[in-house]
């Protein structure tokens, strides 16, 4: 599930930037906080939440704040900051519920402007993959009839040989056959009818670069079926279920009595992609919930040196390689819109820290 994180604040971040709650966001040393304590003795983040694959938006919420994303995955780190006897509820409330949902919607009515989706029978593990590569082949087909947009693609691969396996959805693309160019977009919907702050921006367009990145490395032949064998643990060469077998069939109807393997599938869409281009635009754009209107575009330069350097430090977390982070004083405002925000340890640390 690669959800979109939408709707953080429509708070006027100079304004809550005021709140002291701490001096410096300097980075405490490995495995410092008390949270971190308790968890390393269970391995490391990888081990314990994402053994197989990491998804774009664990990236995403780690690049908004670490500390917040490591208390969504694992109550027990910040039930350590409760006192014994309180009862502590961490539900998500109704109206962001239904932010999200209506977020959802407009996500989907997107879709529904250009593809109609097909219910497929899956049954193993080598299906629902398979049917992720299915439907990169499909955007690969509308470009090449000559389609011009393609929506809820998925990407795959190991961004910067980092040795992690990520995938994403990307929520839409956008080919030029004239000029054999790729552009990707990423919509968000907001509750506010004004455009985002930069904080937020910030975390949209390094979502944007990490998508345009897997894209590009598919392209350039960076991800090969091993990498997907030995991280997925997919057992390539089996035939497909009887759904999806019929499934394919329908859409090729030139082949007949071929029985496909998920591997069948993996390596046309491998090769596939390499006859394509790389992605070298990208655009956010935001829309009000409600109205559906177009709040605003932001137009954003891919800059591969900054991603790398701001992934690798990213997954020297999940590998146990350094404690967790919170946000930094710049960013405290974030902290005056976060459900954990009475239990933190990374806060509570930084008050202290502040009144000596
Ligand atoms: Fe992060 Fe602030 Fe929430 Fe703590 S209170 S998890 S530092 S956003």
């Amino acid at each position: 599930n690669d959800s979109n994180i939408d709707e953080w604040s429509d708070a006027d971040e100079d304004e809550l930037a005021k709140i002291d709650f701490f001096d410096n966001g300097c980075e405490l040393s490995k495995f410092s906080l008390e949270c971190d304590k308790l968890l390393s003795a269970e391995g490391t983040p990888l081990q314990r939440y994402r053994p197989k694959y990491l998804i774009v938006s664990d990236f995403v919420q780690q690049y908004w704040c670490e500390q917040q994303l490591l208390y969504r995955l694992s109550p027990e780190a910040y039930l350590l900051n409760v006192s014994p006897g309180v009862d502590v509820s961490i539900e998500e409330s109704a109206e962001s519920k239904e932010v999200k949902e209506r977020g959802s919607d407009v996500h989907l009515a997107r879709e529904l402007e250009i593809q109609v989706p097909v219910e497929v029978e899956v049954i193993t593990k080598e299906d629902a993959w398979a049917v992720k590569f299915l439907n990169i082949q499909t955007m690969i087909l509308a470009f090449t009839k000559g389609h011009r947009v393609a929506r809820e693609v998925p990407v795959f691969g190991v961004p910067f040989g980092s040795g992690f396996f990520v995938y994403g959805i990307i929520d839409e693309l956008q080919y030029n056959p004239d000029l054999h160019t790729v552009e990707i977009l990423e919509l968000k919907t907001r509750k506010s009818c004004y455009p985002p702050r930069k904080s937020q921006q910030d975390k949209d367009a390094f979502q944007v670069g990490l998508y345009a990145e897997m894209f590009n490395d598919l392209v350039r032949g960076m991800v090969t079926r091993e990498m997907v064998e030995n991280h997925l643990k997919l057992t390539l060469d089996t035939p497909l279920s009887g759904g999806i077998q019929r499934h394919i069939h329908q859409q090729n109807k030139k082949v007949k009595m071929k029985i496909f393997t998920c591997g069948d599938i993996l390596d046309m869409v491998l090769s596939q992609m390499q006859s394509f281009t790389c992605i070298t635009k990208g655009t956010v754009e935001y829309v009000h919930q409600e109205s559906r209107k177009q709040i605003s575009t932001f137009p954003m330069t891919l800059d591969q040196e900054k991603l790398r350097s701001l992934f690798l430090k990213q997954c020297e977390w999940w590998r146990g390689e350094r404690g967790t982070v919170g946000v930094d004083v710049e960013d405290c405002w974030k902290c005056s819109y976060c459900q954990f925000a009475p239990f933190c340890e990374w806060r509570a640390v930084k008050a202290a820290e502040s009144k000596h």
